[in-house]
């Protein structure tokens, strides 16, 4: 059996039939650049994520910068975030000239440990960027506390988490900013690269728009030097298509995360030897966009290449704490800085949990890990 970490064409099939004449549509009227399907596709998604406004943008990395952007966010501030997350948190920080400041994790759940983010916060401090990793909210409560105080600009990093709730409210829909990514692997991917801004703010959201579109606030006059961040027709109309179905897809990713703890009580590996995905202490709905365990005693490397040799997927995300990497050298990053996060990076393993992953697929993952242990 092969149990691939993701497989995105049964999905695909089950909408094909309704996404093709619709991109044949946009392709004979040949109006690819913003527009009507774009802005159905911003309503349906700021209905979705229960905000104000969503602003389609050309990625997530997008996203996040073009938010530091319109905040005027640069050179001499400072930005909290976390190290444990996709480079492209940090990697908009650095791009506007502004400094990262690392807050280590909180170890259950993987996300920024709003004590840690508290106690780096200091004159220079403009905004704070929670992650919401691998689909489950950081601990937004207490960030939004520490933001008030401070007067600092919450910009929500929900880009593997859309549907994901916190306390009963939508992820994006609670900070100042929101950024989404498309990205096919996300929980709802489009056929290329692709990203929102979510906002509550109407003014907040307008200058998004305006940045967006190279900060013209009327065909070639500039208020801003903003950028080409547009999304396109082609996009927006496959993702409206999608987001009617993302519910399903995410409660599908769900069911066979709950079916994961079964399993792995059954084969006996919860002794220790491995940690399943905890679910947060506050109230959450975790739209699973990754199935990470912690793998113990040092094993995780020997694990993720036994089950790469007998056909199951798995992938480590991440490596390297984003403290820890060369291009951010220069920032004086060390070793133990982040102890949390450094011990995640040497435990995490992501496993199968998209939505069209079988039953029996599952079975094969967890009794493949068990032979693993058993020394077979
Ligand atoms: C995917 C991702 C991004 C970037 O999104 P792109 O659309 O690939 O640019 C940013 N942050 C996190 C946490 C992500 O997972």
């Amino acid at each position: 059996m092969q149990v691939p970490l993701l497989d995105l064409r049964a999905q695909y099939a089950s909408f094909k039939d309704e996404v093709l004449p619709v991109i044949a549509e946009i392709c004979d009227a040949q109006q690819f650049i913003l527009g009507a399907k774009v802005e159905a596709f911003e309503k349906e998604l700021a209905d979705y994520c229960r905000c104000r406004r969503t602003i389609g943008v050309t990625s997530g990395s997008d996203a996040l910068l073009v938010a530091l952007m319109a905040e005027n966010i640069g050179p001499g501030d400072e930005v909290v975030t976390t190290p444990f997350t996709f480079f492209a948190t940090v990697g908009a920080i650095v791009r506007v000239g502004a400094t990262p400041v690392f807050a280590d994790i909180d170890p259950v759940t993987f996300n920024i440990d709003p004590a840690a983010v508290e106690s780096k916060i200091t004159p220079k401090t403009r905004a704070i960027i929670p992650v919401h990793l691998f689909g489950q909210s950081a601990d937004m409560d207490p960030i939004m506390k520490i933001a008030e105080k401070h007067h600092l600009v919450v910009i929500e990093d929900a880009c593997q988490a859309i549907g994901a709730e916190y306390r009963g409210r939508r992820v994006g829909s609670i900070g100042d900013y929101g950024a989404f990514s498309f990205f096919p692997s996300k929980n709802l991917g489009c056929f290329g690269d692709g990203g929102a801004v979510s906002c509550n703010d109407e003014a907040k959201a307008d200058k998004i728009k305006i940045f967006r579109n190279h900060g013209q606030s009327k065909t070639y006059y500039h208020e801003y030097v903003g950028g080409n961040f547009r999304l396109d027709a082609l996009q927006a109309a496959v993702l409206s298509i999608k987001l009617r179905r993302l519910d399903a897809w995410s409660e599908a990713r769900r069911s066979n995360a709950a079916d994961y703890e079964k399993l792995f009580a059954a084969a006996g590996l919860l002794d220790g030897r491995i940690t399943l995905p905890a679910r947060a202490a506050y109230p959450v709905r975790h739209i699973y966009n990754q199935y990470c365990i912690r793998v113990a005693d040092g094993r995780r490397d020997a694990l993720r290449d036994y089950l790469h040799a007998h056909g199951v997927g798995c992938a480590i995300y991440y490596p390297l704490s984003l403290h820890l990497q060369p291009c951010f050298a220069a920032l004086g990053g060390k070793k133990g800085d982040c102890p949390q996060s450094e011990k995640a990076t040497a435990e995490v393993l992501a496993l199968p949990v998209y939505g069209e992953c079988s039953a029996e697929q599952r079975r094969f993952v967890v009794e493949t890990i068990a032979a693993f242990y058993r020394g077979e």
